[in-house]
C-alpha cells in the first residue's frame, strides 16, 4: 500500500492543500525529503498566488490535477540546510524557487539552460517526482530543491515583493526577449492588467518600449499611466478607441486567463507584428487566419522562462528596482484571496506571509 503523504518522507511539512475540485483550500501535514548533497533547503517566508494556482486546484485545465494540491509556484524564503555540493547559496541566504524543481538535464532544451521546456519538466506543484510521491508547492512551511533550481535573491530586494517575479515576472520577461520586444521605441501592448500584466508594464518600460494597457477595466486606467508608467490605455470594448490603435503595435503580450476573442489584437498588431500567448483559459481560443495572413503576423507561446533567464530576470529587476505591486495576506485568507482573484480583485498580486502566519493555523 503506497505510504500517505505525512509518511513518504523524513522532513515534516505542513502547508495548505486543496483536496478536490471545489478548490478549498485547508490545512495538510506531509513530508519532504531529506536534503541530498546537491539539494537546498529552505524556510518559506512568503508565496504569491498566481492565477495558475486557482486554475490548478479547481482543475480547469483537462483534468491535469492530482490531489491533495499544495500550490505555491512563486515561493521565498531563507536557507536553512545545504548539501555537501552546493555551491551556489549558503545558509541564511535569501533564495526562492518557482515553476520548475526537475528535468532531465540532458535533452536540447536542459542543454540550452531551458529547462522548462525540457519533456521530463517536474513542476514545483502539482507533479510528480521521479520516484512516483507528488510535488508539494509553496503554501508551505519548508521546500527541498535542487540547486540548479534555487534562485538567489540579492540582499537589497524586498522578498515579499519579489516572490512574483519567480512566475509572473519570468513569464513577461522572457517573451519580451525572445521575440525581440525587449528594445526601445518598440510598442507593446499588455493584455489584462493582473499579476502578469502589471509585471509587464514594467519589464518593457524599463526595456525602453512604448507600451498601451489594453485592458476591461476603466477603473485600472489612472493606475495604469500614473503609476504603474504605461504610455496609454486601451478600454478593449469600446470599439472607437481600438480602431484608432489597429495597425500600431510591435507586440502584444496577452495575459488573458479566460476565453476571449484574438481576432481585435491582431488587428492591433503592424505588419510582421507578434501576438505572444500567455494565459492559459480553461478552454481553447479561435484562431482567425485570414488578419494573419495579410500581415504576415504571428501568433505565438510562452512559458516561464528556463533557470539561467530567471536569475538574469532577477538582477535586472533588482537594478532597476522592480517589484510586484502586492496585497500581503495571512494563510487563513487564502480562500477569501482566491475568491477575489477569480474576480479580478486583485492590486496585483496577493502574496501569503507563510513565515508570519502559517503556523498559527496547524490543528
Ligand atoms: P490575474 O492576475 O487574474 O490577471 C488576469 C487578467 O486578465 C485580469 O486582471 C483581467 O485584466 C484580465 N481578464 C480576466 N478575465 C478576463 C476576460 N474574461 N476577458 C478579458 N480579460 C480578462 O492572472 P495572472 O496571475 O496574471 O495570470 C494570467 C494567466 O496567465 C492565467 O491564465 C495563468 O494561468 C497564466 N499564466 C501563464 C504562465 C505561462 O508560463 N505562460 C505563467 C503564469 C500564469 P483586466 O481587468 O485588465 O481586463
Ligand atoms: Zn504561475
Ligand atoms: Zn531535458
Amino acid at each position: 500500500m503506497a505510504k500517505s503523504p505525512e509518511q513518504e518522507h523524513p522532513k515534516k511539512a505542513f502547508g495548505w492543500a486543496a483536496r478536490d475540485t471545489s478548490g478549498i483550500l485547508s490545512p495538510f501535514k506531509f513530508s519532504r525529503r531529506a536534503t541530498g548533497d546537491d539539494d537546498v533547503t529552505f524556510r518559506v517566508l512568503y508565496c504569491g498566488i498566481c492565477h495558475s494556482d486557482l486554475h490548478m486546484i479547481k482543475n480547469e485545465w483537462g483534468g491535469t490535477s492530482t490531489y491533495p494540491l499544495v500550490p505555491g509556484h512563486e515561493l521565498v524564503g531563507e536557507v536553512t540546510e545545504v548539501g555537501s555540493k552546493v555551491k551556489k547559496v549558503k545558509v541564511g541566504d535569501k533564495v526562492g524557487v518557482g515553476c520548475v524543481v526537475g528535468a532531465c538535464h540532458s535533452c536540447e532544451n536542459c542543454m540550452n539552460d531551458l529547462e522548462v521546456y525540457c519533456p521530463k519538466m517536474i513542476l514545483t506543484d502539482n507533479s510528480f517526482y521521479s520516484d512516483g510521491t507528488l510535488t508539494y508547492g509553496g503554501y508551505s512551511d519548508t521546500m527541498v530543491a535542487n540547486e540548479r533550481y534555487i534562485i538567489h535573491f540579492p540582499e537589497n530586494i524586498p522578498l515579499d515583493a519579489s516572490a512574483p517575479l519567480l512566475c509572473a515576472g519570468i513569464t513577461v520577461y522572457s517573451p519580451l526577449k525572445y521575440y525581440g520586444l525587449a528594445e526601445p521605441g518598440k510598442h507593446i501592448g499588455v493584455v489584462g492588467l493582473g499579476g502578469l500584466g502589471h509585471l509587464a508594464v514594467k519589464f518593457a518600460k524599463a526595456f525602453g518600449a512604448k507600451v498601451t494597457v489594453i485592458s476591461t477595466s476603466i477603473s485600472k486606467k489612472d493606475e495604469a499611466l500614473e503609476h504603474l508608467g504605461a504610455d496609454s490605455f486601451l478600454l478593449s470594448r469600446d470599439q472607437e478607441q481600438v480602431q484608432a490603435a489597429k495597425n500600431t503595435m510591435d507586440g502584444i503580450l496577452d495575459t488573458v486567463s479566460a476565453a476571449h476573442s484574438i481576432l481585435p489584437l491582431i488587428d492591433l498588431l503592424k505588419s510582421h507584428g507578434k501576438l505572444v500567448l500567455l494565459g492559459v483559459p480553461e478552454k481553447p481560443l479561435e484562431l482567425p487566419v485570414f488578419p494573419l495572413l495579410m500581415g504576415r503576423k504571428t501568433v505565438a507561446g510562452s512559458c516561464t522562462g528556463g533557470m539561467k533567464e530567471i536569475q538574469e530576470m532577477v538582477d535586472f529587476a533588482a537594478k532597476h528596482n522592480i517589484t510586484a505591486d502586492t496585497e500581503i495576506i495571512p494563510m487563513e485568507y487564502v480562500n477569501t484571496a482566491m475568491e477575489r482573484l477569480a474576480k479580478g480583485d486583485v492590486r496585483y498580486r496577493f502574496v501569503i506571509d507563510i513565515g508570519n502566519t502559517l503556523a498559527a493555523t496547524k490543528p
